[in-house]
C-alpha cells in the first residue's frame, strides 16, 4: 500500500509499488492487491484493515516522516490496539545523526515524532535517512511493514532489511511443511528488440508468441522498441533459471537480428561496446533530433573513448558551413533527403576526425510534412569505416519521432558493427 496525497493527485508517479512488486516476485512473494491512499489516518487504518483480511501481511510506503501529514504509524498502531511509545534507540540515533550532520542548535521538535513507535513494534533500521521503518505484528502472526516514502531510502531498506526478513520467515514456514523442497519463485527475464512492430514480432514468433515452455510471452511496446518478457511462476529458483535459459535460446533464434539486448540494457550501451571492440570512434550530425543521439550516447558512463562529439545542424546554414553540405544538394534534394544525410555524415566524420560519422535528418512534425515527405520521414546515414543509408517513415508525435530517430540511428550502427 502506498500512502500520500501526492500519489492520489498524480503529482508523484507511484514507483515504489512497482519496485516492491519486482523485488518481492524474486523471492516468490505474490502481491494479491495493490492500493494507494491519501494522508488521512482513517483512510490508512481502513485500507490496512481490509488488506489484512485477504493476505498474510501488508507493506506500506510513505507517511513516516516528521511532518504532520505523515500519520501512518499512529493510525496503524490504533488499528492494532497499541499505544504509541517513545523508543530510546531511535532517539539516540536521531541525536547521533544530528551531530554527524554538524547541525547547530537543538533537534527540531517535529523530529521527535520519529522516535514514537507502536508498542511492541520492531524497528527496521534506515541507513539512508532519518525515519526508521516499523514492523508490527499481531498475535495471529499478521504483520504490517511500514517503510518510508522516499524512493531511494525505501529501495535500500527493501534489499537490506525487508527481503532478508521475509526470506527467513518463508523458509521457516517451509520447514514446517516437511519434505517440500525449495519454494517456487516468480522470475522474469526480458529480451529487447527494436526496428520491428509488435504485430510483426508476434507474426515472426508464430506459436512461440503464445507459449514457450509453458510460459506466455508479454509484449511490451515502447518508443525504443518492443520488449518481450517471460515469467516463470511455479518453479524453484534453479529450475526457473534453467527453464528461462532454454526459452531464451528459442526466442533469440526466432527474433534474430531485431534483438539487441537483455534486461534493461540501453541500445547506446550495446553500440558503445561494439565500437570499443572494433576500435571505432564516432561523431554525430543531428538535425531533427537536436542532440538527442549525442545525449543517448553520453548518458552511458565511459562513452568518451568512443564518442568524439557532434554538431547540431538544425538550420541549413549550419549544414553548409559546419558540415560542408553544398547549397546545391540542399536545393535539389531538400534538407530531408538521402544525399543530405550522406553529406552530413561525411562532413562530421571529416571535421571531427572520427572513424564513423552518423547523421540524422528528418521531419518530426507536427508541421512541415508534404505529400512527398510526410511527417515522420527520416534519413539516417553512416560514413567512414562503416557506411550505410536508411530512409524510414516513423510514426508518433514529435517527441516520439525524435526518440525513434535516435534509436534507429543507433540500431543502424549496431547492425553494421555486428555484420562487419
Ligand atoms: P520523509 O522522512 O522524507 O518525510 P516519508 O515516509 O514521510 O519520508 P513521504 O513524505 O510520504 O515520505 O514522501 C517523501 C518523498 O517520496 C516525496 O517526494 C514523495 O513524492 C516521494 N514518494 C512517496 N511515495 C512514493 C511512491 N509510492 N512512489 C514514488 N515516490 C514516492
Ligand atoms: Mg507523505
Amino acid at each position: 500500500m502506498t500512502i500520500g496525497d501526492e500519489l492520489l493527485l498524480g503529482f508523484t508517479v507511484d514507483t515504489n509499488a512497482a519496485h516492491l512488486a519486482r523485488e518481492l516476485a524474486e523471492i516468490g512473494v505474490a502481491i494479491v492487491r495493490r492500493s494507494t491512499v491519501g494522508d488521512s489516518a482513517s483512510d490508512i487504518a481502513k485500507a490496512v484493515r481490509e488488506a489484512l483480511d485477504r493476505s498474510d501481511g501488508v507493506i506500506t510506503t510513505g507517511g513516516l516522516g516528521p511532518t504532520s501529514d505523515d500519520m501512518t504509524k499512529p493510525s496503524i498502531a490504533e488499528l492494532f490496539g497499541r499505544e504509541m511509545v517513545r523508543d530510546e534507540a531511535i532517539l539516540q540515533s536521531l541525536h547521533e545523526r544530528w551531530a554527524r550532520m554538524r547541525r547547530k542548535g537543538p533537534i527540531p521538535e517535529s523530529n521527535f515524532a520519529q522516535a514514537m513507535i507502536p508498542e511492541g513494534a520492531v524497528i527496521i533500521p534506515n541507513g539512508h535517512g532519518s525515519a526508521p521503518g516499523i514492523w508490527l505484528e499481531d498475535e495471529r502472526g499478521r504483520w504490517v511493514a511500514m517503510l518510508p516514502g522516499v524512493p531511494r531510502e525505501m529501495r535500500a531498506m527493501v534489499s537490506e532489511q525487508l527481503i532478508p526478513r521475509l526470506s527467513s520467515r518463508m523458509s521457516a514456514d517451509g520447514e514446517q511443511v516437511a519434505g517440500n523442497g525449495p519454494p517456487p519463485v516468480i522470475m522474469s527475464r526480458t529480451l529487447r528488440t527494436t526496428g520491428i512492430a509488435e504485430s510483426a514480432l508476434a507474426d515472426l514468433l508464430g506459436d512461440l508468441g503464445r507459449s514457450i515452455d509453458g510460459m506466455s510471452p508479454a509484449f511490451l511496446p515502447a518508443v525504443e522498441g518492443v520488449d518481450v518478457r517471460l515469467t516463470s511462476r511455479d518453479l524453484p529458483k534453479a529450475e526457473a533459471i534453467a527453464r528461462l535459459d532454454r526459452a531464451f535460446v528459442k526466442l533469440r533464434e526466432a527474433i534474430g537480428r531485431y534483438v539487441y539486448a537483455e534486461g534493461s540494457t540501453d541500445l547506446a550501451s550495446v553500440v558503445l561496446d561494439l565500437c570499443r571492440v572494433a576500435g571505432i570512434r564516432i561523431a554525430v550530425a543531428e538535425s531533427c533530433t537536436g542532440g538527442l543521439l549525442g545525449a543517448r550516447i553520453t548518458a552511458i558512463p565511459g562513452s568518451s573513448d568512443v564518442f568524439v562529439g557532434g554538431v547540431v545542424a538544425y538550420d541549413n546554414s549550419v549544414k553548409t558551413e559546419m558540415l560542408g553540405v553544398t547549397r546545391e544538394t540542399l536545393e535539389t534534394s531538400g534538407a530531408v533527403s538521402e544525399p543530405v544525410a550522406v553529406a552530413m555524415a561525411r562532413g562530421v566524420r571529416a571535421r571531427l576526425s572520427a572513424d564513423v560519422g552518423i547523421s540524422i535528418t528528418g521531419i518530426a512534425g507536427p508541421d512541415g510534412g508534404t505529400e512527398e515527405k510526410p511527417v515522420g520521414t527520416v534519413w539516417i546515414a553512416l560514413d567512414g569505416k562503416l557506411s550505410a543509408v536508411l530512409g524510414v517513415r516513423l510514426f508518433g508525435d514529435r517527441s516520439e519521432i525524435r526518440a525513434r530517430s535516435a534509436q534507429a540511428a543507433l540500431d543502424l550502427l549496431r547492425r553494421q558493427l555486428q555484420s562487419g
